[in-house]
């Protein structure tokens, strides 16, 4: 049973029980939950695994949580293969990894959620909160909705309106700050220690993160147990980047995959990319940047993980690459004409970037290649108005259909 060792400082090291904490007393570094990968490798094997629930939860022997009662449907989302745009691109082992259809709220942010709030449950908190770009108030909202708990969610006020409908249909409190979101999440964690609520990105912050390694287990077991050559994947704090990262090498240390040689290739907005600029100018701080860019939902000026993905960027041989907002839109459209996916802004983004790093020369045709699609293009269609073709507006007769529609192909 003792498969989480605790809590660690990032930063100093030093060590704390696994209590809903997030900062380290001494320097204030961010806290990580420790496992005991000796125990976990005795109780772990990929046939446990394959018949294990279809959710996230057949991972449960290397998640934080001893009895998962919330997000049970979260995870287990398709690996595609993806033949059209691979041979756009040059690519022949492209794999779109698809969280667009994530349950149940289509974005990669039902995983982290799934941890938080079944760890806040174990923890006996009634209340679940978050600051949010988006995403990750539409998730809360469903599970806490779920769970029976309380729930406030905190965004910033210009959010997409399908974004915000997409909260306030579970009827939490949606609390929408006049700022951007490092605006509210500074008000969040002045009063986050003082609520008793489980915020999951604040004070359960360390247990939410490792949600995010599931992304990497099921992209290991559905590629027939082994690691990618290089992951392409998005960064709003750089969370979810670092606990892939964190994954396929947790995979590695309990004797489920052999190696690890992922190159990971980080995918931010060009209007708000403070990783991938300190990335650019060689720096190992980051310099907090105000946001300006459609993608919304990785709209992070100060990104809470931002040197860890430094860090993991020159660890496993990485990169850091931007797209410019139009980008972003041809992004959009290249995957949904292709593949048949319609993913938001941040995967507009992933798309993108991806472009780049294979025309930079950085991805060779026969290496096999994960993109992360974290979120859905459903909820973000207001960047797309003006950006398409038009239906062909016709009278109910064959006369208008033969002169308007088939004049035309
Ligand atoms: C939140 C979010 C991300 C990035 O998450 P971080 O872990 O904070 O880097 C990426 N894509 C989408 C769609 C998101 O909602
Ligand atoms: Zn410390």
């Amino acid at each position: 049973m003792a498969k989480v060792k605790g809590l660690k400082c990032r930063e100093c090291g030093r060590e704390y029980p696994a209590e809903p904490i997030h900062v380290c007393e001494f320097c204030f570094g961010p806290l990580e939950v420790v496992y005991d990968y000796d125990e976990i490798k005795k109780n772990i094997s990929r046939e446990k695994i394959e018949k294990g629930p279809k959710s996230l939860w057949r991972y449960v022997d290397l998640l934080p949580v001893e009895n998962p009662t919330v997000g049970l449907t979260a995870g287990f989302t398709p690996l595609k293969k993806a033949e059209k745009l691979g041979e756009v691109l040059g690519l022949k082992n492209l794999y779109i990894k698809d969280d667009s259809v994530n349950h149940p709220t289509l974005s990669f942010k039902d995983r982290v959620v799934s941890v938080a709030l079944s760890k806040a449950k174990e923890f006996g908190f009634d209340t679940a909160a978050c600051a949010s770009t988006g995403n990750l108030a539409n998730s809360v909202a469903a599970h806490s909705a779920q769970a029976g708990m309380n729930c406030f969610v905190f965004i910033p006020a210009n959010l997409e309106t399908q974004k915000i409908i997409g909260s306030l249909v579970f009827n939490p409190t949606v609390v929408a700050v006049e700022g951007n979101y490092d605006d509210v999440n500074r008000l969040c964690s002045e009063i986050a220690n003082d609520l008793g609520w489980a915020f999951v990105n604040i004070n359960i912050r360390p247990y939410y993160a490792e949600g995010s390694k599931t992304l990497a287990f099921e992209v290991a077991e559905q590629l027939g147990w082994r690691a990618p050559d290089v992951v392409v994947a998005p960064a709003a704090s750089g969370s979810l980047y670092t606990k892939i990262w964190k994954g396929f090498n947790e995979l590695k240390k309990v004797g489920l995959i052999d190696e690890v040689k992922t190159r990971m290739y980080g995918a931010q907005a060009e209007g708000c990319s403070p990783i991938a600029q300190a990335w650019r100018e060689g720096r190992d701080f980051i310099k907090p940047v105000k946001p300006n860019t459609i993608a919304k939902s990785i709209a992070i000026g100060n990104p809470a993980d931002g040197i860890y993905a430094l860090q993991v960027a020159r660890e496993s041989n990485g990169a850091w690459e931007t797209a410019t907002d139009e980008e972003i839109i041809e992004g959009i459209k290249l995957l949904a004409q292709t593949e048949g996916i319609f993913t938001e802004t941040a995967g507009g983004t992933t798309i993108a970037v991806l472009k780049k790093y294979v025309e930079k020369g950085m991805i060779s045709p026969e290496e096999t290649v994960v993109v992360y699609i974290t979120g859905n293009g459903y909820k973000t269609m207001e960047v797309l108005e003006g950006k398409l073709s038009t239906p062909v507006k016709i009278k109910p007769t064959l006369k208008d259909f033969k002169e308007k529609v088939l004049a035309r192909v």
